[in-house]
């Protein structure tokens, strides 16, 4: 059931206290900081730019979204 989404590269960031990767919700490279929430344990939290990059989510937040989708 991967197929269409599994290749699609998003900005994220590593979240701080789950150590996952999530979504950054932003459509561009950010010029400053950007405050994510992280979709997966809640936690809101500032992150530079340089610890913003270009990768795949985590699985489970791509089952999550997946879910939601419904
Ligand atoms: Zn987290």
């Amino acid at each position: 059931m991967f197929g269409s989404i599994s290749t699609s590269r998003v900005y994220v960031v590593r979240c701080k206290r789950c150590q996952r990767d999530v979504p950054a919700g932003l459509p561009a490279f950010p010029p400053g900081s950007v405050t994510v929430l992280c979709s997966l344990c809640g936690e809101l939290r500032r992150y530079r730019s340089t610890e913003v990059y270009l990768g795949a989510v985590n699985q489970i937040v791509r089952r999550q979204q997946a879910a939601k989708r419904r």
